[in-house]
């Protein structure tokens, strides 16, 4: 049999390593914003057209190119960083694999304008699909700029397998922000669509964070800072109190470069042992510099996950500092803080419940929740729709004198339905094949998603006009995301008066939600859009609803009297598909007479 194997053309060649480098137009981002970084830029400006499908700009002032170098630039494997096998181990550039130019030229129309600073003229390259289709000497200022046209133009499937345009601004904004909170002394500008995202002028790092996080940002960090011969540790962490309900604002940076490292990440949570509540993610940016001989960048095509020589003694070091700083900002909160009183009282007691089970006895109408005046008491005010059970009007109240009427139009609540809950977390009620036994948040989640669902889709939401217009404060790249969503959330009933570039002003909401929920609902929302992205405009409807379900659901731990446990079992069994919860577990469970006999009789 002949010889089969061939080496495969450098144009395929370069399309199989776009595969691994660029994944989507935040990859393209990534690498170019690092280019201009390595080439000693000052200033960086970064311009985007409809979420990067469009196009990718970045200008910078850095050194440039000459024309050869220019051309060899689209190379693979042409690279300026190094030179031997023996660089790998001194790695001070972003870049070093020389393959990012090429694999993006592989798969989109680059054209690039380059000047040595020196020189009078420049070069002006374009090239797609790998091919060269015009070199020739240009006036140029100093420095690179390259542009991205199309991506994905030559593989239909990677352009289709796109998300929205929400979710892939999302992700550049993530690289914007991991490239610009390494490099705080770089000025860095964003626009997208024409419109101005970021404009971070050249500063320190506090005042980066501030800049790109919002200042609100400013009174939440503490400072941490520790030298040691193996690893200086410098940056901020949030304080407790600020923690996040999802993973967010949390960036290491070694050397410079961004990095994930959920082992590292384990050492910080640690440190905020009992400091947190559970489930909540604490905030930091950790500036970590190491020798560049103690780690090995070169594990992962996109650089973002290295290896430590020393790891476990770079775990105990980074925990005991910000240990140790929280415990300074905790005893002597000085200097640029000021002391916020919620510290004073340890997490642990604030969330602490009083659970105590019921005792059953013989009378068959005592009910055990009726009488326990020590738990929070739960009022409806009103209730605008029988079949629309609404958490959003629950009013926590301390003290036994507020309580309110509470009116129901569900009338025919009788003797068959009456329901019991279980721990402030199940209901309990007979039913005529025997009972079932319900998860009161789940099973609301339930009913307010198929309530949310129905109003975003069928387009008549009712919204009510807020009074006064709330404020609400979000970082630049929230907002441009609420912005992205615009039309979505007025479809759910949201009216905004203005969207700017450091808060919202909403003037209406859904008639479902209060006042009081609306920064909440869209702090969820946006978590939600980050971890779940969608696909369709319909799978786009489908997040909202359920995140707005999820924030607005009764929580477990939430007593309910007997109206309102009836109420959540009549409008669960009124649900399009009752038994499961939005993200698909079981909202109840039924016993059947059969099952019960079954259980007595087994012995
Ligand atoms: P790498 O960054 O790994 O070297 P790239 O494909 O990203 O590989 O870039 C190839 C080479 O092109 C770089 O090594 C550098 O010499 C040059 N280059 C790329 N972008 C720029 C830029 N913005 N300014 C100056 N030189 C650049
Ligand atoms: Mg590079």
């Amino acid at each position: 049999m002949s010889d089969i194997i061939q080496l495969l053309p450098d144009h395929v060649a370069n399309q199989i390593a776009a595969g691994e480098v660029v994944q989507r137009p935040a990859s393209v981002v990534k690498e170019l914003l690092e280019n201009a970084i390595d080439a000693g830029a000052s200033s960086v400006t970064l311009l985007i057209k409809d979420a990067g499908k469009t196009l990718i700009q970045v200008i910078d002032d850095g050194i440039g190119m000459s024309p050869t170098d220019a051309r060899l630039s689209f190379e693979r494997h042409a690279t300026s960083k190094i030179k031997d096998a023996q660089d790998l181990f001194n790695i001070n550039t972003k870049g070093f694999r020389g393959e990012a130019l090429a694999s993006i030229a592989a798969v989109a129309h680059v054209e690039q304008k380059t000047k040595l600073t020196n020189e009078q003229l420049g070069t002006h390259i374009k090239i797609e699909g790998s091919k060269i289709t015009t070199q020739e000497v240009v006036s140029t200022p100093k420095g690179t700029s390259v542009s991205v046209k199309n991506l994905f133009f030559n593989i239909p499937a990677r352009r289709n397998f796109l998300k929205s345009d929400a979710i892939e601004t999302r992700h550049i904004i993530d690289e914007f922000q991991r490239v610009a909170l390494a490099h705080p002394s770089i000025s860095f500008l964003l626009h997208h669509n024409g419109n101005e995202v970021y404009h971070l002028k050249e500063s320190n790092l506090r005042k980066r964070i501030v800049a790109i996080f919002g200042s609100k940002m400013n009174e939440k960090l503490v400072p941490i800072n520790e030298q040691t011969d193996l690893i200086s540790v410098q940056g901020f962490v949030a304080k407790p109190e600020f923690a996040k309900k999802k993973r967010g604002e949390q960036f290491f940076f070694v050397n410079d470069r961004f990095i994930k490292s959920s082992y590292l990440n384990h050492a910080v949570v640690n440190a905020f042992e009992g400091l947190l509540d559970k489930g909540a993610h604490p905030s930091y940016f950790l500036y970590l510099k190491v020798p560049t001989s103690s780690i090995d960048i070169n594990i992962h095509p996109t650089k973002t996950e290295i290896k430590f020589e020393n790891e476990k003694d770079i775990y105990a070091i980074l925990r005991a500092t910000v240990k140790h700083s929280l415990g300074q900002y905790n005893v002597a909160p000085v200097l640029d803080f000021n002391r916020d009183s919620t510290l004073d009282t340890p997490y642990k007691f604030n969330t602490k419940t009083t659970a105590s089970s019921p005792k059953i006895t013989v009378d068959p109408n005592f009910n055990p929740f009726k009488s326990d005046n020590s738990e929070r008491e739960i009022h409806f005010p009103y209730k605008r729709n029988s079949n629309r059970w609404d958490s959003s009007e629950i009013h926590i109240e301390n003290t036994e004198s507020e309580k309110q009427e509470t009116l129901f139009n569900h009338e025919e609540a009788s003797e068959t339905g009456k329901t019991f809950q279980i721990q402030k977390k199940y209901l309990l009620s007979s039913i005529k094949s025997g009972m079932v036994l319900i998860n009161q948040n789940l099973a609301h989640q339930r009913i307010l998603y198929e309530q949310f669902l129905e109003s975003i889709t069928v387009n008549e939401a009712m919204s009510q006009q807020l009074l006064f217009p709330v404020h609400i404060s979000f970082s630049k790249s929230d907002i441009e995301m609420i912005e992205a969503m615009r039309a979505d959330l007025e479809n759910t009933g949201f009216l905004f008066e203005s969207i700017s570039d450091e808060a919202v002003v909403v003037k209406g909401i859904p008639t479902s939600i209060t006042e009081s929920k609306i920064a909440l609902i869209l702090e969820e929302l946006l978590n939600d859009m980050k971890i779940e992205v969608p696909e369709s405009s319909y799978s786009h409807f489908d997040v909202m609803a359920k995140s707005f379900a999820k924030s607005l659901a009764i929580k477990n731990g939430t007593a309910l009297n007997s109206k309102e446990q009836e109420n959540l079992v009549h409008d669960l069994f009124s649900c399009k598909e009752p038994s499961t919860s939005p993200s698909g577990k079981a909202t109840f469970k039924t016993l059947t007479i059969k099952e019960i006999d079954a259980i007595f009789n087994s012995h």
